[in-house]
């Protein structure tokens, strides 16, 4: 599939940059493909150097639930951009941007922008130690939040594609203070309680698992989730960088009915440019400097540029009727391709929350990360290599989600489905 031009980009991209990439899954190694290399996009479809087109179902990994180069958003862009890029100093448009993700987001009362995902949990951790003077955190096995050190324990999508277990450079005193549990287990969290009494300050868990391809929560593990923080003095944090603005307008917190003490934003909020957030109750909020003692920082953070296309996308989200062409698009192509994997016979198992799916293929089912790992990856390989060859651009990694967008009309469903057909014929 890849051609002539991106091939090249390839080997002079190996020479300066590790493996190519700037983010280890594009390098799309666990399907056996070399990368395309993208030029451009428009709506639901990207184009590679060599002029071959793709209907896009990655959509740079969830921020663009517009689809790409969205008119509205490009122009609030370049209307920002010619009136300067960075001041370093308080800009109109983040109070209007936080005002906007207060009203929202059903447990936010305060929010600090900040520039990735990454920097939102860990920042959030930070508080959280901050704020409970403990010093454990609880994570769930298979969720992703970030490659910050205590938060690559068991850490999902990107590891889990590549095949490692842990990763070097991060001492054992760091990793030490994080607990990893199986997701949807609340037993193992009440014992993890009862073994560190005193000592946890924070759970943080993806409220709709999406790195190690999509796991819903089982009914009550959120709001068990919620009860075993109250009852132990821990704080409750939604890692909510893939599942905000996706499963709901207020995000799973909406959609589930639990709210959390804090929650983290990214990919969508920023429109697709670096912003990211973290947010929740006024008392812990204020905790942050320079209103308390606990620092967090940014030259970047609330970005002019980002700020202007998060506006707009929030904007344009609230418009009636988004959320159930989503959840429509969505189910479509949901169903028709599990329609086409049970008639050809192929293990498989699939779970799908509003614009987010996965199918596993393994007979499951899948509710944590071990049972995940049960799936065939070369049968997933094998199914991502047709696809591509159909141009239809899907996640590299059995471990992620198809992830719908606005763009995702129809036709763009059909074809996928048609492309699907055509792919397991050769099986
Ligand atoms: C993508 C993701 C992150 C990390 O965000 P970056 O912007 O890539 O740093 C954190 N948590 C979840 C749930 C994510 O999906």
């Amino acid at each position: 599939m890849t051609d002539r031009r991106s091939l090249e980009l390839w080997a002079r991209a190996q020479e300066v940059i590790p493996g190519g990439v700037n983010s280890p899954v594009r390098a799309m190694a666990a399907v056996g493909q070399n990368p395309p290399f993208i030029k451009s996009g428009r709506g639901a479809y990207i184009e590679d150097v060599d002029g071959n087109r793709y209907l896009d179902y990655v959509g740079s990994w969830g921020p663009l639930i517009l689809g790409h180069a969205h008119p509205e958003v490009v122009k609030a862009v370049q209307r920002a951009a010619e009136k300067g890029t960075s001041f370093g100093a308080p800009t109109e448009a983040e109070v209007l941007f936080a005002e906007k993700l207060v009203k929202l987001v059903p447990s936010l009362e305060m929010v600090r922008l900040v520039s990735s995902g990454t920097e939102a949990t860990m920042s959030a951790l930070r508080l959280a130690r901050g704020y409970t003077g403990r010093d454990l955190i609880v994570k769930f096995d298979g969720c992703y939040h970030g490659h910050s050190d205590g938060l690559l324990v068991s850490a999902g999508s990107g590891l889990a594609t590549l095949g490692l277990p842990a990763c070097p450079g991060v001492p054992e005193a760091i990793a030490g203070a994080t607990l990893s549990l199986p997701y949807n287990d609340l037993e193992s969290l009440a014992s993890a309680f009862a073994s560190h009494d005193g000592q946890i300050a924070a759970v943080i868990v993806e409220p709709v698992a999406g790195n190690m391809g999509v796991v819903e929560p089982k009914p009550g593990f959120l709001a068990g989730l919620r009860q075993l923080c109250d009852q132990h003095g821990a704080l409750l944090i939604f890692d909510e960088v893939i599942t905000g603005f996706r499963v709901a307008l207020g995000g799973a917190q909406e959609r589930f009915g639990v709210l959390p003490d804090l929650t983290t934003l990214g990919k969508i909020v920023g429109g697709g440019l670096p912003l990211a957030a973290y947010g929740g109750r006024r008392e812990i909020m204020q905790r942050v400097a320079p209103c308390g003692p606990v620092y967090q920082a940014g030259t970047l953070s609330g970005n002019p540029l980002a700020t202007a296309a998060g506006l707009m996308v929030l904007e344009l989200l609230q418009a009636p009727r988004v959320y159930e062409t989503l959840e429509e698009s969505s189910a479509r192509l949901y169903d028709g391709l599990g329609q086409i994997l049970a008639a050809k016979g192929l293990p498989h198992c699939g779970q799908r929350v509003g614009a987010m799916f996965t199918y596993f293929f393994t007979a499951g089912p899948v509710t944590d990360y071990a049972s995940a790992k049960t799936s065939d990856t070369a049968l997933f390989a094998r199914f991502h290599r047709g696809m591509l060859k159909r141009g239809i651009y899907l996640a590299p990694s059995q471990f992620e989600a198809t992830l719908v967008c606005l763009a995702h009309g129809p036709q763009e469903i059909d074809a996928a489905l048609a492309a699907a057909e055509e792919t397991v014929k050769e099986f």
